[in-house]
């Protein structure tokens, strides 16, 4: 029996003995030697093609093994864990990924954000992370000016994800719009209801921004696409021309470069024309797209994009580094304070005679604390040079219409559309039987997970007006013309083996 005070001293006096250990030099160095260890051997066996690309998707017996980890009792070793962890993970590195936007990271990129994570940097104040914030402001330089903006009139902040920069692009646009929306709420401007204009094919986070803005998402009206599923600029007219008859006041217009089903790229230039003559304030969400700037072959896809008021450009998609890494820019730099008005002077103090509020991102973000989310691209940008990031994006362009010529040349499989970008949607289109639309819904859909279920192709599917397609992201720059061959030869393996002459839908 001990008392309490006896306890306490003896865990006391252990811990303080072993804090010591873990935060030692010597213990940090040992760690990262064993993980450069693990990571040599992921991303080779991930280049080999070793193993699957995306694990069993069995989550208890994943949740399993990391409660183990926690219960164990017992002191476990690091390269054991660090190898459960990227064996059970999804392994974007392995040239049969071809799924999401989400890229397999350059490495380089990844070991840069180590550092911001290492030294914790937080990177709202400029005081809590000098280099970190720098960083952002160097790389928001050189981006505005692929935009085509001139230093010194735009701003552009580091967010955490294109869903975030979308939705402070639309708080700042109604703020501006709404001049006391921020303190009063929003109310019915003249008898007419907030609302903003995007394709039917855009991100759903432009629906969230509505919900959360208080516009709802009733007052976001979605204009139809075109044929290669643009907006359709005569309808968005039309519909311009009527929306105050129909009690609406749009007051925002969202263009996508390029939209997530099929990586279509609105008419930018359009719609700032329409923009500009309705007085709306134009938004372009370039998640995924934007990044198609660093290309001289591929730029022209983003024609008009300096007409913007507001741009959201994501770092972590098609310029290769780690998620999550966003950027938010204003044509316009003034624009960038009116998405907040926050009063934090302990914090950010704009009235701080030293001026150091201007680069401090918080007054201008949604976070508070935020991540040095800027050092992966400024490290390969510094260390491999601007051209290595568009040789990336050229690569997974080149790729994919190579895919598009592939599945043009083969009768069994037809491709829903030209490729605008790295996001081409196809099927499998049996040669013998006639498969009504549903039918062939059903067995491209069955294909799909039944090749999730194998695990070792991954691709991902969506809904085109009903009809269920296959869909690629080819965004793994180790993706080669043997790995698209290999993709079709095992789509065709399993619709056959599944089908038979009588397909019927296997129960998935
Ligand atoms: C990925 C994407 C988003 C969402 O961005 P996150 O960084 O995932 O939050 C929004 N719009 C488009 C067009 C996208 O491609």
């Amino acid at each position: 029996m001990t008392t309490r005070g006896e306890t306490y001293t003896t865990t006391f006096m252990k811990r303080s003995h072993d804090i010591k250990k873990y935060f030692s030099p010597a213990e940090t160095q040992r760690l990262v030697s064993e993980l450069g260890n693990c990571l040599e051997r992921y991303y080779r066996e991930c280049q080999e093609q070793k193993g699957r690309t995306v694990p069993e998707l069995t989550p208890e017996t994943y949740i399993r093994m990391a409660g183990e980890a926690l219960n164990s009792g017992k002191e476990s070793d690091f390269a054991t864990l660090a190898s459960m962890a990227l064996a059970n993970g999804h392994h974007l590195h392995d040239p049969r990924y071809m799924g999401h936007q989400v890229p397999p990271a350059v490495p380089a990129a990844a070991l840069f954000d180590v550092l911001g994570r290492a030294a914790n940097q937080g990177a709202a104040v400029f005081e809590m992370a000098p280099f970190g914030t720098s960083a952002e402001r160097a790389v928001v330089h050189e981006l505005g000016k692929l935009i085509g903006w001139e230093p010194g009139k735009f701003a552009g902040i580091g967010t955490h994800g294109g869903t975030l920069a979308n939705v402070t692009a639309l708080l700042a646009a109604r703020n501006i719009r709404y001049g006391n929306s921020w303190k009063s709420g929003l109310g019915m401007d003249g008898g007419l209801k907030p609302a903003i204009m995007t394709s039917a094919d855009s991100h759903y986070c432009i629906a969230r921004a509505c919900g959360i803005l208080g516009i709802g998402t009733s007052q976001l009206v979605k204009v139809p696409v075109d044929a290669r599923r643009r907006m359709d600029l005569n309808k968005a007219g039309e519909i311009l021309a009527t929306a105050r008859e129909r009690g609406l006041d749009i007051f925002a217009i969202v263009g996508s470069a390029c939209t997530t089903p099929t990586g279509s790229f609105d008419d930018l230039a359009g719609i700032a024309a329409l923009a500009r003559k309705h007085s709306l304030w134009f938004h372009v969400d370039g998640a995924h797209g934007a990044s198609f700037l660093f290309s001289d072959k591929h730029k022209h896809l983003l024609a008009g994009i300096n007409q913007a008021d507001s741009i959201a450009w994501d770092a972590h998609k098609m310029l290769f580094v780690p998620a999550l890494s966003t950027y938010l820019f204003y044509r316009d730099a003034r624009h960038s304070w009116q998405a907040f008005a926050q009063d934090a002077p302990y914090l950010f103090d704009p009235d701080d005679p030293s001026g150091m509020a201007e680069f401090d991102g918080g007054l201008r973000t949604f976070e508070c604390t935020k991540g040095a989310l800027s050092l992966g691209l400024w490290g390969i940008w510094s260390l491999y040079g601007k051209d290595f990031i568009a040789s990336l994006i050229e690569r997974a362009m080149d790729t994919t219409l190579a895919f598009r010529d592939l599945i043009e040349q083969s009768p069994d499989f037809q491709a829903a559309h030209d490729p605008q970008c790295n996001i081409l949607c196809f099927r499998y289109l049996p040669e013998e039987g006639v498969v009504d639309a549903d039918a062939l819904s059903q067995l491209n859909q069955s294909i799909r997970n039944r090749l999730v279920a194998e695990g070792n192709w991954y691709i991902t599917g969506t809904r085109l007006d009903g009809q269920y397609w296959l869909r690629v992201t080819i965004i793994n720059p180790l993706t080669g013309t043997t790995h698209l061959h290999g993709l079709l030869e095992a789509i065709r393996n399993l619709a056959t083996v599944h089908s038979g002459n009588n397909f019927r839908p296997p129960v998935t």
